[in-house]
């Protein structure tokens, strides 16, 4: 245990470790992304695909990521999206939130819900980080929070936001950065997830991937900046096949800022347990 040390996790959705051509792995370009190039670069290769067939999941690879347990496996096979109920149940008995408020840890979920009554999220949005905040706080962090700067919103910029009445300034991938900062520097544990990636990597669109890295090689530099452990990993590949419009059976990359906490890890059902040997 480390008395004071504060974790940020940036979970980044559908990022592999991809090939070295330019042509098939947009973040082959290193001069392109240079942030996320310097966490590529300083990674440790993930297993992902956890002894299942078929390829990685985003609803067992982030049960994974947040329960310690091998959802894939425990489920039979890897699942898309959102949880069904049975790993719904995993992740709301086995989740890093409650494990961590258990021990008297402070942790949050920094991702903003466009929502005004924060404790009631429609059912069909309900993912595993979703759940995961749900069962260990009861609630999420809305529209009051995202306006006192207290809250960040998935996409960073807030430009999503205008579709679903936004009105409010939109703001800069490094204020999005900086804003996580703060909350990251008043919990324990933060998590925040992006999940835009995946998005664009599935839809085979050049300009969108090229786009979504550009932002997110803009709030990485500021991120990078923060003064505790900062972890970042992902589920699965995705964004870094363009030769493909599906997950891949890539390794992911585990980033962390002082990598002699961690033991060797070899796939992401090992980083939850490892997150909270290094609080606790
Ligand atoms: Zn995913």
């Amino acid at each position: 245990m480390q008395d004071g040390l504060k974790i940020l996790f940036v979970f980044v959705d559908g990022l592999g470790l991809g090939s070295n051509d330019p042509a098939v792995n947009p973040l082959a370009d290193r001069d392109r992304f240079p942030n996320i190039g310097k966490l590529l670069e300083n990674s440790v290769p993930l297993d992902a695909a956890l002894g299942v067939p078929g390829l990685p999941q985003s609803a067992t690879g982030q049960a994974a990521l947040l329960t310690g347990l091998n959802a894939a496996k425990l489920m039979g096979r890897h699942i898309e999206g959102f949880p069904p109920p049975r790993l719904k149940a995993l992740v709301q008995e086995h989740n890093i939130f409650s494990k961590l408020l258990a021990t008297g840890k402070t942790c949050t979920f920094a991702n903003d819900y466009w929502l005004d009554d924060v404790a009631h999220i429609p059912r069909r949005r309900e993912s595993v980080t979703t759940v995961a905040t749900l069962a260990a706080f009861g609630g999420v962090r809305g529209k009051a929070e995202l306006a006192a700067n207290r809250a960040v919103y998935h996409d960073l910029t807030r430009e999503k936001l205008r579709d679903r009445g936004y009105t409010g300034p939109l703001i800069t991938p490094k204020e999005a950065a900086e804003h996580l900062i703060a909350i990251a520097d008043d919990h324990d544990f933060t998590l925040f997830e992006f999940f835009e990636t995946d998005h664009a990597g599935h839809s085979g669109d050049k300009e969108q991937v090229f786009q979504t890295l550009e932002k997110l090689d803009r709030f990485f530099a500021t991120a990078l900046l923060f003064n505790g452990l900062l972890i970042v990993t992902s589920d699965h590949g995705n964004i870094e096949d363009l030769s493909v419009r599906t997950h891949t059976m890539n390794p992911v990359p585990l980033f962390a800022s002082q990598p002699e906490k961690f033991q060797p890890l070899e796939n992401i059902s090992q980083l939850a347990p490892a997150i909270i040997q290094v609080l606790v």
